[in-house]
């Protein structure tokens, strides 16, 4: 979904200083997930939806930060990850023991893992379509169904 589908008539009149600027659409995203825009927020929300949809780790968010110059704590980052995602800003998607992902694409969806590359990749939903899954069991109904498929790129180990 676009920011120009998720804006409401209100926030269309009022006047924003450019539209599609990202911290003020970062700032009103934030708000209206029942966040309070903090500095750190918006810093963490331009980084990840400034530019469509990203995965990212806390620790690949945190070398933007540094990237970025801004002053933040690798446990802030980890903090604000968490708080966006429980306010349902983006979607955790935990791979192989410890490493938790947060996809800014909250729709159902699959994913590649690029092994060699340490990378996630959306699965288009044309090459998942014909995929058959199990009913649920009896007396139970399916919450989700997350897939990860592990490549790598030819050649590498
Ligand atoms: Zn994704």
């Amino acid at each position: 979904m676009s920011y120009r589908q998720e804006m409401t008539p209100r926030q269309y009149a009022r006047p924003v200083a450019a539209p599609g600027c990202s911290f003020a659409n970062v700032r009103d995203r934030l708000q209206r997930a029942g966040l309070r825009p903090t500095r750190q927020r918006i810093a963490i929300g331009w980084l990840l939806f400034g530019k469509g949809d990203r995965h990212v780790t806390a620790e690949k968010l945190f070398d933007e930060v540094r990237a970025g110059k801004v002053h933040m704590s690798l446990a802030t980052v980890y903090n604000t990850l968490h708080q966006f995602s429980e306010a349902g800003l983006l979607r955790e998607i935990a791979l192989y023991g410890s490493t938790v992902w947060y996809d800014t694409n909250t729709g159902p969806h699959y994913h590649f893992y690029i092994a060699d590359r340490d990378e996630l990749l959306d699965i288009p939903d044309s090459m998942v379509g014909a995929l058959a899954l199990p009913p649920a069991p009896e007396g139970m109904e399916i919450l989700g169904v997350d897939m990860i498929v592990r490549v790598k790129s030819r050649g590498a180990k």
